[in-house]
């Protein structure tokens, strides 16, 4: 039993990505001893690998929207839950341009990889999901890919909200009121909003709204990272007497009755799971 995150990158933009400042890799959730992976971005193999996690037991993927940050290691991800594309497996679900492709943005995947999990949908703002088991709302974001959301992941020890890059409103924040655990996309620092992300001043706002337990900011961009995320981070626990962290890679947290952030046990060395295939059989 139980429900925990681990952030397998907490970059985001571009430019964190195309220079792995840090790692760009999503989220995996475990859930009652069921494994879902958000967001695939450029990372993702890469720390699994360095946390032994074997992705053969991966049932889920979840796809916010087509920008690479976010889908790019989708397709390997995809063999994995599909034990190496063998077997019809486990289920893909993705906004519009992810599944199908719109308006010149993607689709995300290709039609082989589509064609491999047992089950593929597109979700919409207001789909309540079954992922799983796992009861997920799917929230409405204002982005420059127009099918992007966001979600509410019901721990069953209250919400975890996931709110995937998106421009600040009151509409868009009021989405996630009840969450215990808010991950914003705080793409820039303070005195510095791009169109379509978060900066800290948004997120001071968003969080006061809200009012969650924990806060935590995830998607840091290079300019965030180089004013520095955990300064920004403390800026708005300030502001609203929230406790308010920014993620750091291989990051964990727990939801239960407490809410515990710890990290993952990481590995430098190389490492073979034992469902790779085996030249004695
Ligand atoms: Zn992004
Ligand atoms: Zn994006």
């Amino acid at each position: 039993m139980g429900f925990r995150m681990t952030f397998l990158g907490t970059g985001g933009g571009r430019h964190t990505t195309m220079y792995q400042t840090r790692s760009t890799g999503g989220f995996l959730v475990e859930h009652d001893g069921r494994f879902l992976h958000i967001d695939p971005g450029p990372g993702a193999l890469t720390n699994m690998q360095r946390i032994r996690y074997d992705l053969t037991r991966t049932e889920s993927v979840v796809i916010s929207h087509c920008h690479p940050d976010h889908y790019s290691d989708a397709e390997s991800v995809i063999e994995g839950m599909t034990r190496g594309g063998w077997e019809r497996r486990g289920s893909l679900y993705g906004s519009e341009t992810v599944i199908d492709g719109k308006d010149g943005l993607g689709p995300a995947v290709s039609a082989y990889h589509l064609s491999r999990p047992e089950h593929v949908s597109v979700f919409h703002p207001g789909d309540v999901l079954d992922i799983d088991g796992l009861r997920t709302e799917v929230c409405r974001a204002d982005h420059s890919d127009p099918t992007n959301v966001g979600f509410r992941f019901d721990t069953g020890h209250g919400i975890l909200s996931y709110v995937s890059d998106t421009a600040y409103s009151d509409e868009i924040a009021d989405q996630y009121v009840g969450s215990r655990v808010l991950l914003l996309p705080v793409t820039t620092p303070m005195g510095n909003r791009i169109h379509f992300h978060l900066c800290t001043d948004d997120a001071i706002t968003f969080i006061d709204r809200v009012r969650p337990e924990l806060a935590v900011f995830v998607h840091l961009g290079i300019v965030i990272l180089r004013k520095g995320a955990d300064d920004q981070a403390r800026m708005a626990e300030r502001a609203t007497g929230i406790r308010t962290i920014a993620a750091r890679d291989l990051m964990t947290i727990d939801v239960g009755d407490e809410i515990a952030v710890g990290d993952a046990e990481a590995h430098d060395e190389p490492w073979i799971p034992d469902s790779a295939p085996d030249p004695d059989i």
